[in-house]
């Protein structure tokens, strides 16, 4: 090791490229600005090394050369939940951990660690199966699922992290093993949200559900009527059954040539729905939302499993995304009021949405670190931020919106939704996860990482050991 900067020699890393099928680049490489690359711009990360895995014995031998030179390790497959920048360590990048294999018999998946849901939802269509998949078509299965995962099919079948069935990990002692609730029951239980702090997980086996007749997309509403349209949405979602899983938000379109004329540069207030239900009856469920007025657009229609990705019309290029996530009882008339302000006037935020809770996701569903939403409602601002003081008054923004929500928050949003505007402190963490898990966590972090190298991602802290 050169000590000054703690680098690995190039000798070193010349060793480590002859192990290895797939890529490994330092900053003296020219692939090395693409492979530490994050969809969230914010996180400009600079890691000593970065390792393109193209199998699973390339996650293993990153992992020996990381345990034998003392480098900490950061994992990930897009970018899009990078939460710290990996600095200094060994960055494992899955992206090319493709293979989808469906079992249809047993209704699994497993899925290589470097699958997006748009590399999923084509092998698991033609089976009739679907996977409890999240609005983004784009976002890594592994980093979706292991964080809590909350999706098109949540209020009816739960959370994403309890469809895992098992989980092939490479641990920090460079280790590989299929761990399962019966082989591994700690790590299965650790695991299962807290991620990246045990290992590197190479492929995920979840539990497919029996694909539905669905229905569903969005429906959009001047932002000048935002008021009236938040309010009658809070009364719908009251009657609503559990097979219609939805959100509302404030979207400001961008004012770009790229978008057609009657949504270019609007502010407009966006429900979207997935109803798992005959067209008939979805449209007779979804009725009373898509009768406020004359809409600005109405793209409500049957789904796909396979059209999935495409429900709403999250971002797909990179950005210096700022985000922030709390829960809260309900959309009750303070909070309406919150998420309505935020379509008058000049403001910052991309989008502010409200997604609708409860159903399965109030039961306590198989047991794991994450908290169960304590409330019937996510608040979550999304936004671009560029990092430095240019997006400075953007954050300030984003702090205010948080401050004004904080008195109605019953409490912390998934790991997935934890959000960069914050620091990610070890009390904000903590909120992801139950209270009770936090020393059970702390135990078994030591257990499995006792020299802490797996401490990028939502590192868990050693002082939740109590
Ligand atoms: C546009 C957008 C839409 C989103 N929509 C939803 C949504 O509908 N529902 C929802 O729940 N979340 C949603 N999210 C949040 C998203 O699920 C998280 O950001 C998730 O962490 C992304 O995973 P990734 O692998 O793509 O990102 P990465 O940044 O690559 O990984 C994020 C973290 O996941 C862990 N991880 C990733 N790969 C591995 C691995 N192989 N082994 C161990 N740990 C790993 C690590 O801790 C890593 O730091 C959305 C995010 C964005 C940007």
């Amino acid at each position: 090791m050169s000590s000054a900067l703690n680098l690995p020699e190039a000798a070193d890393v010349d060793a480590l490229r002859a192990q290895i099928a797939g890529a490994v680049a330092t900053a003296a490489d020219p692939g090395y600005d693409a492979l530490r690359a994050s969809w969230n711009l914010t996180f400009d990360q600079r890691p000593a090394l970065v390792v393109e895995a193209a199998s699973a014995d390339d996650v293993v031998a990153a992992l020996a050369f990381a345990r034998d030179r003392g480098l900490a390790v950061a994992v990930q497959s897009t970018g899009h939940g990078a939460a710290h920048t990996a600095d200094g360590g060994l960055l494992v990048r899955t992206g090319r951990l493709l293979d989808v294999e469906v079992d249809p018999a047993t209704r699994t998946a497993r899925i290589g660690a470097g699958a997006r849901w748009s590399d999923v939802l084509p092998h698991v269509a033609p089976h009739g199966l679907a996977p409890l998949v999240g609005s983004s078509p784009n976002v890594g299965v592994v980093g979706y699922t292991l964080l809590g995962g909350l999706g098109h099919f949540s209020r009816k079948h739960g959370l994403a992290v309890d469809s895992v069935r098992a989980i092939d990990v490479v641990l920090p002692d460079a280790t590989r093993l299929r761990v399962t609730s019966e082989s591994e029951p700690d790590l299965f239980w650790a695991l299962r949200g807290g991620a990246s702090n045990f290992g590197a997980v190479v492929a995920l086996e979840l539990a497919l559900i029996e694909a539905p007749a669905l229905f569903g997309g969005m429906v959009m509403y001047p932002g000048e009527r935002a008021t009236e349209t938040i309010a009658a949405y809070a009364d719908w979602i009251a009657t609503v059954p559990e097979e219609v899983s939805s959100a509302i938000c404030v979207l400001r379109i961008p004012p770009l040539p790229i978008v057609p004329e009657p949504l270019r540069g609007r502010t407009v207030t966006v429900v979207s729905a997935c109803v798992e239900a005959d067209p008939a009856r979805a449209q007779e469920l979804l009725a009373p939302i898509r009768a406020l007025g004359e809409p600005v657009a109405d793209m409500m229609r049957p789904i796909e499993i396979g059209g999935l990705g495409e429900v709403v019309m999250d971002p797909v290029d990179p950005m210096p995304a700022a985000g922030h996530s709390d829960v809260v009882a309900g959309l009750t008339p303070e909070v309406q009021a919150l998420l309505a302000g935020t379509a008058v006037g000049e403001q910052p935020f991309s989008m502010v949405e409200v997604r609708h809770l409860g159903g399965a996701l109030a039961r306590a569903g198989v047991d794991g670190p994450i908290a169960r939403p304590a409330g019937d409602a996510l608040f979550h601002v999304e936004t671009v931020a560029p990092p430095g003081p240019a997006g400075e008054p953007v954050r300030a923004a984003l702090r205010g919106l948080a401050d004004a929500l904080a008195p109605h928050v019953v409490g912390g949003p998934l790991p997935s939704f934890l959000g960069e505007l914050e620091p990610l402190t070890p009390a904000r963490l903590a909120q992801a996860y139950a209270p009770e898990a936090l020393p059970r966590l702390a135990a078994l972090k030591h257990r499995y990482d006792p020299d802490d190298r797996f401490r990028f991602g939502r590192p868990i802290a050693q002082e939740w050991a109590g």
